[in-house]
């Protein structure tokens, strides 16, 4: 299965766009599951560890409400399976409940086959549980890279209508660098369309650089990420934030794995409350399915240039030259 890789790019510039509000994404998993301490923790323990996600979504759930503000929540199909009644409160309390995987385990690493089953496994034990269609999917650590966009083929036979996997950057484990930084569509191989919604870069002297979520929210000064907000302000594009549940858990046990690891993981945890907050104070936010019906309302929205499609066709995902940031 391949993906036939036409891209057609949303045209969000001109002078009858909306009104910009921000997206506010949350990845559920536990603590001890990230891809970081992948190589330390065996997936067959996860069950041993002092689970911790219900105590620290329910932070996150707490800090989103002070701030009437709502986000998607992509759940790993694990915690959903043991934890269904978070997955009912998060949904509850006016979230969009999401998928984030079954086992968290890197696309780039899984036979078609098996990210199919994983895939499918996590979206029926989450809809089980909040009794809603499923829609959205995110990669456990961004993993739909170049190697593996027969991944977005798979999404869309298994009923998502968007994606937001694809991280348009350099790194040692994830992105795809070529990518384009704003929402678009996926022409499937299969005829499906799939709308994807790429984390926020800031772009400088030709690179795209993250900003906005997760470690480099938490890590980067206030002020790199308040740039970030200002630049897709002046350019009338959503920001879209995403951040972890055990990021607001300063107490969490300590996992012994590489430096690297342990920086990445455990920098600045007990400033990320503060981080979130400040945004939250600045910014409407909304959930994905939000910004599709806002999408399905106002078709200029979904406007298709296809000034780019060549480029496009040529890797699979490109980056539109339109809008710098
Ligand atoms: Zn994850």
């Amino acid at each position: 299965m391949t993906n036939s890789g036409h891209i057609s790019e949303r045209s969000t510039g001109g002078a009858d766009a909306v009104p910009r509000a921000h997206v506010l994404s949350v990845d559920v998993e536990d603590y001890f599951q990230v891809e970081a301490f992948a190589g330390h923790v065996a997936r067959e323990s996860w069950e041993r560890w002092p689970s911790r996600v219900v105590e620290n979504t329910q932070r996150v759930l707490d800090l989103f409400e002070a701030h009437q503000a709502r986000g998607t929540f992509f759940f790993v199909g694990w915690v959903a399976a043991r934890f269904p009644n978070l997955v009912r409160e998060a949904q509850a309390r006016g979230h969009e409940i999401a998928c984030h995987s079954y086992s968290h385990r890197t696309v780039y690493r899984l036979t078609p086959k098996e990210f199919r089953e994983d895939t499918h496994r996590a979206k029926r034990v989450i809809e089980d549980a909040c009794g809603t269609a499923v829609q959205g999917y995110r990669a456990p650590s961004w993993s739909i890279t170049k190697d593996c966009l027969w991944a977005l083929d798979i999404l869309a036979e298994e009923g998502f209508t968007y994606d937001s996997s694809i991280y348009p950057i350099h790194h040692d484990l994830y992105g795809v660098p070529g990518a384009k930084r704003f929402p678009y569509t996926h022409d499937c191989a299969n005829g499906l369309p799939l709308r994807e919604f790429p984390p926020a870069t800031l772009r400088f002297a030709g690179t795209n650089f993250p900003v906005a979520g997760g470690g480099y929210l938490r890590i980067f000064p206030s002020a790199y990420t308040e740039l970030a907000f200002r630049k897709f302000e002046s350019m009338r594009e959503r920001v879209v934030v995403y951040l972890h549940p055990w990021e607001l858990d300063p107490e969490q046990p300590r996992i012994r794995a590489p430096l690297k690891s342990r920086l990445r993981h455990y920098t600045n945890l007990g400033r990320m409350k503060s981080r979130v907050e400040t945004i939250l104070g600045r910014d409407k936010f909304l959930r994905f399915c939000d910004v599709l019906e806002e999408e399905r309302c106002a078709p200029a929205l979904r406007q298709e240039s296809h000034a780019e499609l060549a480029a496009a066709a040529a890797i699979g995902l490109a980056e539109s030259e339109g809008t710098q940031g």
